[in-house]
């Protein structure tokens, strides 16, 4: 498993850092975020490490990804739908290199994909 010994995910993944996790099999975990912006916020991360969705990431851990996403949707209830974010680069603002997929759910977030300016 391609681990960053300074990427706190990749703790994460590894069980040395603890976290809340919420689905987890032999490809990737699933947590929820520290921070959460909606009443259901659950990051999806690959056990090994890429830097962002962009990083060549194979076909099998995207599926794996997708899989667990389907996952956390079921044990969080979100019956009424949800949101996927996956923020890549300065420009998206990601704070940790390490990809991830954010799922949102647990109260209507709307139509629009960005905050009000
Ligand atoms: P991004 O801005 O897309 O890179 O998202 C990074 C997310 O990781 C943020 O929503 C943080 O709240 C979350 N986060 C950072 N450290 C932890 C942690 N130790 N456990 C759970 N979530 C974390
Ligand atoms: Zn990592």
């Amino acid at each position: 498993m391609c681990q960053d010994p300074n990427c706190i995910f990749c703790k994460i993944a590894a069980h040395e850092i603890p976290s809340t996790v919420v689905y987890e099999d032999d490809q990737v975990i699933a947590f929820d975020d520290l921070n959460p912006q909606a009443p259901v916020h659950t990051l999806v991360i690959p056990k090994a490490h890429y830097a962002d969705i962009a990083d060549d990431v194979p076909v099998e851990t995207m599926g794996a990804m997708v899989h667990a996403v389907k996952e956390v949707a079921a044990k969080k209830d979100l019956t009424q739908g949800f949101r996927v974010i996956s923020n890549k680069g300065a420009d998206a603002g990601q704070t940790v290199m390490h990809f991830h997929m954010h799922v949102l759910g647990g109260k209507h977030l709307g139509e629009g994909l960005l905050p009000e300016e």
